[in-house]
């Protein structure tokens, strides 16, 4: 079916700009493994986040958390349990279950839709024996209490990684950006992603000797021959990946101050409404605009205005990650908040310049939702 908003509308650069990176790939003679375009992104990346962190890029966000893993939280067993979003994507529930630990599903808290601290600790309470967390920052929203987390995980003497996915550019509510927190931050530059080369992203930490293990990890575990002294695997980045990265980081800031003029007009049109959207998403890259809705006749009849507009959209995240078949054998209890917010959310889409007359349908749809 196609619609007259799409919920992802990638932005290229112009396709000139490509031919001339093509034409220096291939003169270079170098297509992958660390070449000059990757060793460039990953200096580039680390000075857009700054705090001082240091970058390395990755063929995808899950295999960086993968790697962040298992620098982190080393080889597990299934005794042993990794904390994840439930709320969230799957990858890390899937990277878990990879490094060799059981994921144990944290709950959200009811505000802001970010994993529950207390809800952790509450699981540590009932005895089981956590091994890291995954923490999540929903929709790439940096959550308020992350440095609570950070404590948090101190204090159990357990590594933190933080999946910001879909925040790249994005800042926590102090001003700083997502990049500088926990053991290391993983970023997606997937092709639904505010910054996106198609397949790609980037692991960013203030702790070098986290990078250079990654980079081990991401090339078979080889460090410094061409011998396994790890665990590893293939996630290295391409030099096509890069250049196109290099060419997007030019335009990203401009095009995040156009992705957050669109919320603004999205919290206009729902003056008034029991809608919200949610905490933060202003200060984050904006993925996309969640918004959630708990009265049930304006949640259907914002649904049905959308549709009739030719607007797609989603309900990201539903269902939650541990209702997923494959993760239901983990789960511990039922996540309440977690499942009632999965059934109240709406996700509109946002593009980088986006069309006037794309909001205005957007805006309108959530006007006629509003007065149910
Ligand atoms: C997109 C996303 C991922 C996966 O990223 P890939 O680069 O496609 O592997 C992981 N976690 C979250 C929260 C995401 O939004």
């Amino acid at each position: 079916m196609s619609f007259d908003v799409p919920f992802i509308r990638p932005s290229f650069p112009e396709p000139r700009l490509i031919a001339e990176d093509a034409q220096r790939i291939i003169e270079s003679g170098w297509f992958s493994n660390f070449g000059p375009a990757e060793r460039e992104l990953s200096s580039r990346l680390a000075e857009y986040t700054g705090q001082g962190v240091s970058a390395i890029t990755v063929a995808n966000a899950t295999l960086g958390i993968l790697a962040a893993a298992d620098a982190v939280f080393g080889e597990g067993d299934r005794s042993r349990r990794v904390l994840v979003p439930s709320f969230s994507f799957a990858a890390s529930a899937q990277v878990a279950e990879w490094c060799g630990f059981a994921p144990l599903f944290v709950d959200i808290d009811p505000q802001t839709l970010q994993p529950s601290l207390e809800h952790a600790r509450l699981l540590a309470s009932e005895g089981h024996d956590i091994a890291g967390i995954i923490h999540g920052n929903a929709f790439g929203i940096g959550a308020a209490d992350i440095d609570d987390w950070v404590a948090q995980s101190e204090e159990w003497g357990v590594g933190i990684i933080i999946d910001s996915a879909a925040g790249f550019g994005s800042v926590y509510p102090d001003g700083s950006r997502l990049g500088a927190r926990g053991a290391c931050e993983v970023f997606s530059f997937h092709a639904t992603k505010p910054f996106a080369v198609g397949e790609g992203g980037a692991v960013t930490s203030r702790d070098p000797e986290v990078i250079a293990r990654i980079r081990e990890f991401e090339n078979f575990g080889f460090a410094g021959s061409r011998m396994s002294a790890g665990r590893g695997m293939n996630a290295k980045m391409s030099e096509f990946a890069a250049a196109m990265g290099l060419r997007q980081l030019e335009r990203f800031d401009e095009e995040l101050a156009s992705r957050r003029e669109v919320v603004e007009v999205y919290r206009d049109a729902l003056d008034g409404s029991t809608a919200r959207l949610v905490p933060g998403l202003e200060l984050s890259s904006v993925c996309f605009a969640t918004m959630v809705i708990p009265h049930e006749d304006q949640l259907a009849a914002t649904r049905q205005a959308l549709a009739g507009a030719g607007v797609e959209f989603r309900d990201y995240y539903n269902p939650p990650v541990h209702l997923h078949p494959r993760f239901e054998r983990w789960t511990t209890g039922a996540l309440p908040e977690t499942e009632r917010a999965a059934r109240m959310v709406i996700s509109l889409p946002v593009h980088a310049d986006m069309a006037a007359r794309h909001v205005a349908a957007v805006a309108e749809a959530l006007r006629a939702g509003a007065t149910a």
